[in-house]
């Protein structure tokens, strides 16, 4: 069976924030990136010959950018970093660098590190079910990619089983 792809990036799936990883027992400074998402799906033709609305690809991938946007990303499952949930406030330490951030500010995500593919991981996941509650049954495989910066980016590849 013929597969289509569409793709939809840049202009709009934008956002900045900020983050530290962690790689090799170490954690990296505070600091911040003006992210860029792709958004790629693959599927056949509906009766109209369309794999998917732009605009809506495009619609639910900037609400999710929207939540990211202007906050701090915090590997929640981090096996690196000292985390604890107090009521309005995440406590977040390093050895003996300690960081008291306001709820407000963070966005929590169920990753193990804010890596370019993890956060592309997470992205596919939360598009996927928001793909999936509109129909799409004709897609096949969405596609993910996050750049930390132009040409550096990860890319994480959903089978949608079809
Ligand atoms: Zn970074």
């Amino acid at each position: 069976m013929s597969h289509y792809r569409v793709r939809v990036e840049r202009n709009k799936l934008k956002f900045a924030a900020a983050h530290m990883a962690t790689f090799a027992g170490q954690c990296e400074p505070l600091h911040g990136h003006n992210y860029a998402v792709s958004i790629e799906v693959a599927g056949t033709l509906t009766e109209d010959a369309w794999v998917a609305d732009f605009s809506l690809l495009k619609t639910l991938g900037k609400a999710i950018c929207d939540e990211l946007d202007h906050a701090f990303l915090l590997q929640r499952d981090s096996r690196v970093l000292e985390i604890d949930e107090g009521m309005s406030n995440w406590k977040v330490r390093f050895g003996e660098r300690g960081f008291v951030f306001p709820k407000s500010d963070v966005r929590a995500l169920p990753i193990d590190n804010t890596t370019a593919e993890r956060l592309a991981e997470w992205f596919a996941g939360r598009l996927r079910g928001d793909l999936q509650a509109r129909g799409a049954a004709n897609l096949s495989e969405l596609r993910v990619e996050v750049e930390e910066a132009p040409g550096q980016g990860a890319c994480f590849v959903v089978d949608l089983g079809r």
